[in-house]
């Protein structure tokens, strides 16, 4: 099966930010490296998942990750979503771990683990609400409407799943990611799977693609952090020294002596994903990164190739896509 390339979320990318740019005590913080933790997990178990589509042989299947559209007033998204010619199939995507018991006739799911008893709301329905929307945008977006399949996919191998009612629904849709291709063939038998994607799969594939945006939160504010939580300068990536002078075109640790030519570039990033992917004046990444003057932060962004807009004091620089942003970025201890 094709499958896009997956790259990691606004959500976990601005934690990543948040941990290395709060003050080195956040670092402690139980909720802060909770978040981190399941963010990280969750990412991994959707890239597992990827990797068991791609090996699914389907030549006509096209599968995209971590789709969001507009449908009339409200946005919806999409963990996982394969197109094919005769059907679709929304995959929801649950990385929970422990025991996950199933209560029908509350339509819940509770969490058991290491003593803690945690309630969830029912993912089937979830799953079915996201048709509901892929539905209704497709209506709403003159695309013929094929039928939707759904399953929660749990991505963690070693959750263990309870059925004490032996409910015939979750048995159907809530399965592990090892069960996959097994609940595919279900839906494509062998003989379906040889067909060549037709030119419709392409222009709904493509549509899909380009309509699909991103959401920036607030970070900082969702959490009550304050700027005085934050570190100021860039930090060394050996020691977590912060800030490093610039000298000689270069960022020195004053405690390990390392020595960075571009240990700015992932504090710009971080300062983006900390404002809400707005675009930045020179001014505001000059205090963010602690630089000395006006001249030699010009000189550091203009060397990132970030695109610009208005003119002299006004330069506006802006994030990169998404999309572009370093996948594998270092972080301070927090394992
Ligand atoms: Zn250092």
């Amino acid at each position: 099966m094709n499958v896009t390339k997956r790259t990691k979320d606004f959500k976990l990318l601005g934690i990543e930010a948040l941990f290395r740019q709060v003050k080195p005590f956040m670092r402690k913080d139980k909720r802060l490296r909770q978040e981190l933790s399941n963010r990280t997990a969750g990412y991994y178990g959707e890239k597992n998942l990827d990797y068991m589509l791609r090996t699914y042989p389907h030549s006509s299947a096209h599968a995209l990750s971590a789709i969001r559209l507009k449908h009339k007033n409200f946005d919806f998204q999409l963990d996982t979503v394969i197109l094919t010619n005769q059907r679709h199939v929304i995959l929801e995507t649950k990385n929970w771990a422990g025991e996950l018991v199933y209560d029908p006739s509350l339509r819940q799911l509770v969490q058991l683990q290491a003593d803690r008893k945690i309630r969830y709301p029912c993912p089937i329905a979830q799953a079915e609400k996201q048709k509901r929307n892929l539905n209704g945008w497709f209506l709403e977006n003159d695309l013929p409407v094929l039928p939707i399949e759904t399953f929660v996919v749990i991505s963690n191998a070693s959750t263990i799943l309870s059925n004490p009612q032996q409910d015939q629904l979750f048995s159907k849709k809530v399965l592990h990611v090892d069960l996959l291709h097994e609940r595919l063939d279900t839906l494509f038998p062998s003989n379906t799977r040889k067909t060549a994607p037709s030119s419709l799969l392409y222009k709904m594939f493509h549509f899909i693609q380009a309509q699909s945006f991103h959401r920036f939160e607030d970070i900082l504010r969702k959490r009550n952090i304050t700027q005085a939580q934050l570190i100021t300068g860039v930090s060394c990536e050996k020691c977590w020294q912060h800030p490093m002078i610039r000298q000689a075109r270069n960022w020195h640790c004053i405690k390990c002596g390392h020595v960075d030519r571009n240990a700015h570039i992932q504090t710009v990033y971080d300062y983006f994903l900390l404002n809400e992917m707005k675009p930045a004046t020179n001014g505001e990444i000059r205090t963010f990164l602690n630089a000395p003057n006006r001249k030699v932060t010009y000189n550091l962004l203009k060397n990132m190739k970030l695109k610009m807009s208005g003119s002299r004091r006004h330069t506006l620089y802006h994030p990169p896509p998404l999309e572009q942003f370093p996948q594998n970025s270092i972080l301070p201890d927090w394992s």
